[in-house]
């Protein structure tokens, strides 16, 4: 790879030619057209949020440094952001007038706003840029190393810029789309970003069943994403048709999973609806996301719930309680010992020996609390808890 430091770029020629891209979110073209600035491959721009857009141009007015730049010349005169796009799309935004600033006076001030000798030192702010020549994989290998510095790209943006193709620009088209009008409903069981492809790395993680880099590489010069979309589809669809009711604690749940192990089940959706909203208002139920892994799988395992469990000083009274009692009648201090005939029958173990167990069993209703509280043998509990 052939690299060269150019230090002859000024902000005001990078702004030349600016174009940004309202509704796919990217700055697309700068330095009078011959640099693409988000190439199909980066990520979203992600600084317009009032703070690191600017934050980008105080820099400028202060004479900050803003780190290095990196050009890959695609052909001649022809570039591409490697890696700087954030802050050049903040130049290219500020300049025209995209947003504001605030002066000193706490005044918003837009570029058209800015004193003149103001406006000069951002346009005339020479940039630190290094141009670099290299084949694709030589260059995304390098894109990988360096983007350890500024917001490093999540795994995903990572993925996308390393199997950039057809496929994930129309895999982008739908899942990281903001304008998208299913996102809405999406987001009801995904958590992320859709900027910053948590929505596409969820659908690959989906119909991939994990292995994403493998599926997108494999896929990568299709031409459609039939697939992706009907797999995710489906997904969506069984959880809407198994939940009627959208709870916040459904967002980001592992549902490409559970479809796999529960779509072929069949569910009342008036039943799962009356046991998910008794289990939610549940005090004694700690895990409110294995709720619905628990209600899939036939609402047989209670680890998926982690039931609150008798404190220690509930269980040494009830220990001390019943250890008293057995020794004045001579027989086991485990209830269910002491109705057994074996050597076990006036045993008394001590408090490390046993376990507290519900009564009555916290699933037909039973409390956490010292009056449903009995101290059993280990072997005994377990017994118990098994059937
Ligand atoms: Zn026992």
């Amino acid at each position: 790879m052939i690299t060269k430091l150019r230090v002859d770029i000024t902000v005001e020629d990078i702004c030349k030619g600016f174009v940004y891209n309202e509704y796919e979110g990217r700055g697309l073209f700068g330095l009078s057209g011959k640099l693409t600035i988000q190439p199909e491959y980066q990520r979203n721009y992600i600084y317009a949020d009032g703070k690191r857009d600017v934050a980008v141009i105080d820099s400028l007015i202060k004479g900050y440094p803003l780190g290095l730049i990196y050009f890959t010349k695609v052909a001649e005169d022809k570039f591409e952001v490697l890696d700087g796009q954030q802050r050049i799309t903040s130049f290219g935004r500020y300049k025209t007038g995209k947003f504001a600033i605030t002066d000193s006076n706490g005044i918003p001030r837009y570029f058209d706003g800015l004193a003149k000798d103001l406006q000069d030192k951002i346009l005339n702010t020479e940039l630190t840029i290094y141009e670099c020549e290299g084949t694709e994989s030589e260059i995304k290998e390098w894109f990988k190393t360096i983007n350890i510095v500024g917001v490093p790209l999540n795994e995903q943006e990572l993925s996308n810029a390393i199997h950039s193709g057809p496929f994930v620009t129309k895999a982008k088209e739908e899942f990281s789309n903001s304008q998208n009008a299913n996102i809405q409903k999406w987001s009801a069981y995904i958590s992320g970003n859709v900027n910053r492809q948590d929505f596409l790395r969820t659908a690959l993680d989906w119909v991939s069943k994990g292995n994403i880099d493998d599926y997108m590489s494999r896929h990568r010069y299709d031409n459609n994403i039939d697939e992706l979309k009907a797999y995710f589809n489906s997904v969506i669809d069984w959880i809407s048709s198994v939940f009627s009711d959208v709870e916040d604690t459904m967002k980001g749940l592992k549902w490409g999973e559970l479809y796999e192990t529960y779509h072929r089940q069949s569910y009342d959706p008036k039943q799962v609806s009356e046991k998910l909203k008794e289990l939610l208002e549940d005090d004694y139920v700690k895990d409110n996301k294995g709720i619905y892994e628990y209600i899939l799988g036939g609402c047989v395992d209670k680890k998926l719930l982690n039931v609150r469990i008798f404190d220690e000083v509930t269980k040494k009274s009830v220990y001390a309680k019943q250890t008293r009692y057995a020794e004045e009648k001579n027989i086991s201090n485990c209830p269910l010992c002491a109705m057994g005939e074996d050597n076990n029958k006036t045993r008394i173990w001590k408090l490390s020996e046993m376990d507290a167990d519900h009564v009555t069993a916290w699933s037909k209703g039973g409390d956490t609390d010292i009056k449903n509280c009995q101290m059993l043998c280990k072997t005994h509990n377990r017994a118990k808890g098994n059937r």
